[in-house]
């Protein structure tokens, strides 16, 4: 019977859940005899090994920003440098403490972007 096939798993007896395909997401084991030989097939294991190595592939080239990094950290030190170093003057003025704060959360967002390419 298809049905029972595809509703209960033949391993631990549970019923798959809806669009875990051809895995059971209890025992992590091949649900039916004709998902075992679906996924013992060695074509369909090329294709996954395939798409893994583009995966992996795509994920190497992707490019860090490091020039953008480097600016972004130097930035946000500086800024950091100026707004601890001005504390005491600025916290009386006001304004420019505020700016450099900025300047500090720029500078540490543009290096995280650059990071992420
Ligand atoms: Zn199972």
């Amino acid at each position: 019977m298809t049905a029972d096939e595809r509703t209960v798993c033949m391993h631990c007896g549970e019923e798959p859940l809806p669009g875990s395909g051809l895995v059971c997401a209890f025992c992590r084991r091949p649900v039916s005899p004709r998902a075992e030989a679906l996924l013992s097939d060695p074509e369909l294991q090329a294709a996954v090994q395939r798409a893994f190595a583009q995966a992996m592939y795509e994920s190497s080239q992707r490019r860090i920003d490091w020039g953008g990094f480097a600016l972004g950290v130097t930035i946000a030190l500086v800024a950091l440098a100026i707004s601890l170093g001005t504390y005491d003057s600025a916290s009386k003025g006001g304004g420019t403490y505020v700016v450099f704060w900025g300047a500090v959360l720029w500078g540490g967002w543009k290096a995280l972007k650059s990071l992420a390419g």
